[in-house]
């Protein structure tokens, strides 16, 4: 399948080389056009020119050349037709349905059927909070501080509590049960009878960065178990694959994503007045947000509860937004709460106050090694020196690795020289795995 040549010039038009260049490669302006460091070759002085008014690039150093496109497919290593989406998507162009095979348009249209089920199902949870039957959800979310204008941008609802409700009202409008199955709103009992998934919770739309509702979060509002349930795995809806929030604060002026754990806290700080937080459903981050991240912002503050089972996961996530060459910055909370319970208590300022006051991912690295650690103890020092050293040799920037080795020879009472030898060994094993691999 082939896009037509409309739409090739459209997302070449509406993505400015510029711009997505500058989100994997530090460009500085060098006459009328762009210089830095070559993503496609290993060089220590920039060769890699990036001209805003042709819409071309172009290495001095290994002759890589070409457009945005070509720019795209060579650094996510994709095929043509998958920059061409990724661009599409960026700039929020509709791909037209024309230029899709049979079987592509059949998947489109079942995917636009979901949205808008979807979409009516959420319209429904809306209106229903705020009929009779929705009093004291309503009550419950005024309790959290949450005001009515958030509860309208963000589509907040309640499911009815008979669980019969939204498959009778969808039914009414002669949507399929098959399509209310795929999108994950019904499901079958046992003796074959069909009822709501969601019962009795607060429900939380997750959209996406084109505005499509692609499926829900509920939450009770007493004892019920589990405390939040999610669409299950649709074809729109693919955990891990999203944020929720993205679609605004994909629109903020700030070139930053603040990433929370749950859905509170994201609305919560929204309505403080923060227009840029997104909440990872999930403590893990994976490749696919990191990516989804990468697509808009250059750099994240994470914030996520400090309960110590999610810190070896939220580690693991942050390594993977390090090697996406994101700016990972940790924003830790005092006294273990949640941002959601901190706005609400300390108010806005109070968490500007602790934004300006974040860990880059190493700091925080550092600081949890000394919490586990004994630094009396020498062998607890060996294992300091050894993690950090490891950490510093992946750091790229050398007056950063410089600045924190003095840290380091000062924490464990080491000369610098030793921290930098052994920082080289570690570069050493690096390059040798790379050759392996
Ligand atoms: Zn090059």
């Amino acid at each position: 399948m082939s896009y037509s040549k409309d739409v090739i010039d459209r997302v070449i038009e509406e993505n400015d080389i510029v711009d997505v260049v500058s989100n994997y490669v530090s460009l500085k302006k060098s006459g009328k056009d762009f210089k830095g460091l070559c993503p496609f070759h290993h060089e220590k002085t920039p060769s890699f020119n990036v001209s805003q008014e042709k819409q071309l690039y172009h290495c001095f150093g290994c002759q890589a050349s070409g457009n945005v496109i070509t720019f795209v497919m060579n650094i996510e290593n994709v095929g043509f037709k998958e920059a061409v989406e990724f661009l599409a998507d960026r700039a929020g162009i509709e791909i037209e349905e024309e230029n899709l095979s049979g079987l592509e348009y059949q998947k489109k249209k079942l995917k636009d059927e979901i949205y808008e089920v979807n979409r009516l199902a959420a319209l429904f949870y809306h209106k229903y909070l705020y009929s009779k039957f929705g009093q004291a959800v309503l009550k419950y979310l005024y309790d959290r501080g949450i005001d009515d204008i958030t509860i309208k941008r963000f589509g907040l609802g309640f499911s009815p509590a008979n669980g019969l409700e939204l498959f009778n009202y969808l039914k009414r409008r002669n949507y399929s049960t098959e399509i209310l199955l795929k999108a994950g709103l019904i499901s079958k009992s046992n003796s074959g009878s069909y009822y709501d998934r969601f019962k009795n919770r607060v429900m939380f739309p997750i959209i996406d960065e084109k505005n499509n509702v692609i499926g829900f979060g509920g939450r009770v509002i007493d004892d019920a178990k589990p405390k939040y349930l999610n669409t299950p795995e649709t074809v729109v809806f693919k955990k891990g694959k999203t944020l929720y929030g993205i679609n605004y604060a994909k629109k903020s002026k700030e070139d930053m994503f603040i990433i929370v754990e749950g859905y509170m806290d994201a609305i919560a700080l929204y309505q403080s007045g923060l227009d840029n937080v997104v909440a990872s459903l999930g403590t893990a981050l994976t490749i696919e947000q990191g990516r989804l991240i990468k697509k808009y912002k250059n750099t994240v503050v994470i914030s996520y509860d400090a309960d110590e089972a999610g810190i070896e996961a939220t580690m693991r996530g942050l390594n993977l937004l390090d090697e996406l060459d994101l700016n990972v910055n940790i924003l830790t909370v005092p006294n273990g709460k949640d941002p959601d319970e901190f706005v609400r208590k300390e108010g806005f300022d109070a968490f500007k106050k602790l934004l300006q006051k974040t860990d880059t991912l190493i700091e925080y690295k550092i600081k949890k090694y000394k919490e586990d650690l004994d630094l009396e103890k020498p062998a607890d020092r060996i294992k300091y020196i050894k993690k950090v050293c490891k950490d510093l040799a992946t750091l790229k920037d050398e007056v950063k690795r410089d600045v924190y080795i003095s840290i380091v020879s000062k924490d464990a009472e080491i000369p610098e020289n030793t921290i930098r030898a052994e920082i080289d060994q570690f570069v050493k094993g690096f390059l040798q795995n790379n050759k392996k691999n």
